[in-house]
């Protein structure tokens, strides 16, 4: 029999991740919509409705709300940091103990493995492009005032009152309110930081199984699976059932995983040719310098790259 899926454990890791940090962002607006709230409570009483005054009003609310932003946004970088950097060593780590498993005595993957990993997740080198986390987080800001803003201008061209505009922002900065965004879906003001949050922890997840895999002589592909859930996307439902190189179902070769979507919540798995007994054996010729030279090659490489 082959060992059964190391990476199950990094995958339950993930998991936790993603409902800890859910509950961690959630009271990061809990928090800065209190402060919010109570500033907009003491207009109640407000009759000074001249433009100007009113104009003044919102522009100071606005600055307060930055000031919210703005911690938000620090603890967004951090816990996303933090995040990503757990991740990918607890992947590593559940990697280390697989092999111990299968006779191997390596127990610590090189740091800067590690630390290149995030880094490559971090400053958005993963995506080619000119994406940065901070940049990331910036963007959710302002689109968050670019909201407010709105509110208050739709609010002033249908008369309403300084008190009856600042509750609908009130309203808005409340996460536990979900408005319809777009087409009848709803969504939360804390919508995008969580998905970004998801989205992070997901591909720190992908990229360390990636690479704690990729060289290892033993595993021939990675298996695509999703969550078994109502609302898989059909792009991941055919990733999982399309058998594209002839690997199997949902397999790919090594080289070949499409990094998973914004929000995804598949996982993946290592597919082997051998069993475990054929791995261990293999593994002691290589030790002993007594295996078939190639495969030697291979292990030694395989370690070489991680160790
Ligand atoms: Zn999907």
């Amino acid at each position: 029999m082959y060992v059964s899926d190391p990476f199950i454990e990094a995958e339950q890791y993930r998991n936790n991740l993603m409902l800890q940090s859910e509950a961690e962002i959630r009271k990061f607006y809990e928090h800065s919509y209190v402060i919010i709230s109570n500033r907009i409570d003491r207009l109640s009483d407000r009759t000074d409705e001249s433009s100007v005054a009113r104009r003044l009003y919102f522009e100071e609310l606005k600055g307060e709300i930055q000031q919210q932003l703005n911690y938000i946004d620090g603890n967004l970088n951090t816990l996303i940091t933090g995040n990503v950097n757990d991740m990918i060593g607890y992947t590593m780590s559940v990697n280390s103990a697989y092999l111990n498993q299968l006779g191997f005595n390596y127990y610590t993957t090189n740091p800067a493995i590690i630390a290149d990993m995030s880094n490559r997740i971090l400053t958005g080198q993963l995506y080619g492009g000119n994406w940065t986390l901070s940049n990331a987080i910036w963007n959710n800001s302002t689109a968050i005032q670019g909201e407010i803003s709105r509110i208050i201008s739709r609010g002033i061209l249908q008369g309403q009152s300084t008190y009856q505009i600042a509750k609908k922002i009130e309203k808005y900065v409340n996460p536990n309110y979900s408005r319809v965004v777009a087409s009848g879906t709803r969504g939360r003001v804390d919508y995008n930081a969580q998905r970004l949050t998801r989205t992070t922890i997901q591909h720190a997840y992908q990229e360390a199984f990636v690479r704690a895999t990729q060289s290892n002589p033993f595993i021939i592909g990675y298996k695509w699976e999703t969550s078994g859930a109502a609302n898989v996307c059909q792009l991941c439902m055919d990733r999982e059932t399309t058998d594209e190189y002839g690997l199997g179902e949902g397999v790919f070769p090594k080289d070949d995983l499409p990094l998973d979507h914004p929000n995804g919540n598949c996982t993946f798995s290592i597919v082997s040719v051998y069993s475990e007994d054929e791995i261990h054996d293999m593994v002691d010729d290589w030790e002993n310098n007594t295996g078939d030279s190639e495969m030697d090659g291979d292990i030694q490489y395989f370690i070489d790259d991680l160790f």
